[in-house]
Order: C-alpha cells, then structure tokens, then sequence
C-alpha cells in the first residue's frame, strides 16, 4: 500500500528562481496479494517514477508505504534485509541493466552471492533451474548479453528478479523495447510465472492493448496524479474521466461491439514543471468549466471499487 507518495525535485534556476518538479504528486494505492495492477499514462506523467518510489530505488519526497500491513519506514536490519528481497525491479531494457562483460549464470547468481545465500554450488543449481523457469535452458549459461536477441534478455532480466524468490514486482515496460511478435511470449511468460510463483504485479506501461491484457485494475495517471482507478474490464468499457475517455478512444472497440468516436486532446501535455492551477487536465479537457481551472478535484469512490478525480462525475 502506498499512501500519498510524493517526489518532488526542486532545480535550482537563474538568480535564485527555484522551480519545483512535481513528478508524482500524492499518489495512493493499494495492490492485493496475486493481482496484477496497470499503471498507465503518457511518457512523463510518473509511472516510473511512482515504480521506482515503490522500489525504494528513489527515496520519497513524501508519503508511506506499507508492505503486508508493515510501515517499511520501521523495519532495521534483517527485516529490512528480507523486504529487499520481496520486491524486486525489472527494467524495460535489460540491456541496459545486465552487466556486458559478465556471461548469463554470473549475471544470475550475483543477486544469490550479495545476499550470502548458499554455497556456491547450491547456487549454480538454483541458477540452472531458474533458466529452465523462464524457458531458456543449460546452454544458456555461458552466454553473455551481447549474444542473446532482445526477447531472451529479457527473459534473463525477469529471472534475475525472480532469484530471491521475491512476493513482489515492479515490470517498468516490460516488453516496450521488444519487436511485437516477442511481446506476447513475454507476456505469457510473465503470467505463467504468476501464476506459479504466486506473484503479485505492479505493471507499468504506456501500451493500452498490453495493458489491458495484463491487468486485473488499472490507475491511470496524469502530470503526477492517479485520474481514474478501476477494474480492467470497467475502465475499458465505461472510462469515467475524461482524460481515460481521450485515451482509450484512441484503440478500436470492435471486440466490445460498440464504436467509439476517437476523441482529440488539444494542445500539449504540459511540463510537470508548470502543471497547470485547478484541475491540470483542464488545459486539454473537452468539459473543462470554470471551476476546473481554479479548484483541484480529488480522487472520490463513485462505485465499488471505481476511484475517478473529475468535478463533473
Ligand atoms: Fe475536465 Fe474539469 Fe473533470 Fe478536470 S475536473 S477532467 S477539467 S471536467
Ligand atoms: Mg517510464
């Protein structure tokens, strides 16, 4: 559970004009045990950064996240130790975040050394195993990143947060930087692995199809701020806020049976350096009033289980 989060970067400006980076702007939410919440928004309206908070690999401006009912602000040592464990980070580029000079099995087992888990060669049979889990076998071992096509990176990607057998993950654009024929066996790979391993999902992606296909809820985020929250099938059939509205309008609904008229933003996302007063969608929002420009609305439940920010639902 993460309860008001907030990150705020303060850059320091010409003569002392000190400008505030709102990058996540007092997001709550809660993820059960086993399910898969999507996070979506445009590039920019911080999801990863709301990841990477979630991560503790940025540390919060603001805001207080419990893990199974515990404030991790609390934990010391051996506990803190093991919550480190339990929730695990996977890049969307595992290019970027595997070590090039180091071959597939060293690149497995480091996470298994730095915790002083097993003796060496229990570790070399956790690591075979962990290749078969996520379909790529013993021959595998001694390959180094350079050799493996973008699909089977990041299959090693996911397995190294897979090693310490955590309860948690956080996919930042898992299968984005992948060709879409590769995309649906991550996918599935990713299901399977939930399904076995009991896992529980925080799923960040701009790819509505994708997220759709993974998701149990949805938030959608907008400059910083969840705009709407709901079950999967809910959002995608009656999305309340309008920005929702804008985006969704944007896939075809033909397997809903019902046609949508493609709805245009006008004008551009604005900086999160000048998120505009009042409601900040309001610069682009077809059913913006005058209040919206001046009063910010706040995230209300307006149905079990459908939390949407908008004066007028
Ligand atoms: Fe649009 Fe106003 Fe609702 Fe914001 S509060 S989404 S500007 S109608
Ligand atoms: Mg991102």
């Amino acid at each position: 559970e993460i309860e008001q989060f907030v990150k705020h970067y303060v850059q320091g400006g010409l003569w002392g004009r000190r400008q505030v980076l709102r990058a996540v702007d007092g997001v709550s939410l809660s993820i059960r045990k086993g399910e898969t919440l999507g996070l979506v928004g445009e590039s920019g309206c911080g999801k990863s950064t709301t990841g990477q908070l979630a991560a503790r690999l940025l540390a919060p401006t603001g805001g207080v996240m419990r893990f199974k009912g515990t404030d991790i602000r609390e934990l010391r040592g051996g506990a803190a130790k093991e919550l480190r464990k339990q929730i695990q980070y996977v890049f969307q580029d595992p290019y970027t975040s595997l070590n090039p000079r180091h071959p597939v099995a060293a690149l497995l087992e480091e996470p298994l050394r730095i915790h002083g888990i097993g003796s060496r060669r229990e570790r070399r049979g956790q690591v075979r195993e962990m290749l078969r889990t996520i379909g790529l076998g013993e021959p595998y071992e001694q390959a180094y990143p350079h050799e493996l096509s973008g699909g089977q990176r990041q299959r090693v990607g996911i397995a190294r947060g897979l090693m310490l057998n955590p309860e948690f993950l956080i996919l930042d654009e898992p299968v984005s930087a992948l060709d879409v024929s590769v995309q649906s066996q991550i996918l599935n790979l990713l299901k399977d692995l939930q399904q076995r391993l009991a896992l529980t999902y925080l799923f960040i992606s701009h790819d509505l199809h994708v997220v759709h296909y993974m998701s149990d809820r949805v938030a959608v985020m907008y400059l910083g701020k969840i705009v709407e929250l709901s079950d999967v099938d809910r959002i995608y059939e009656q999305p309340l806020h309008p920005y929702t509205q804008a985006l969704l309008s944007a896939i075809p609904s033909e397997h809903r049976g019902r046609k949508r008229e493609r709805i245009v933003l006008e004008g551009e996302l604005p900086s999160p350096l000048s998120a505009p007063q009042g409601c900040a969608f309001h610069t682009r929002c077809p059913h913006a009033e005058e209040r919206c420009r001046t009063a910010a609305p706040s995230l209300r439940t307006v149905e079990r289980g459908h939390e949407v920010s908008c004066h007028l639902v």
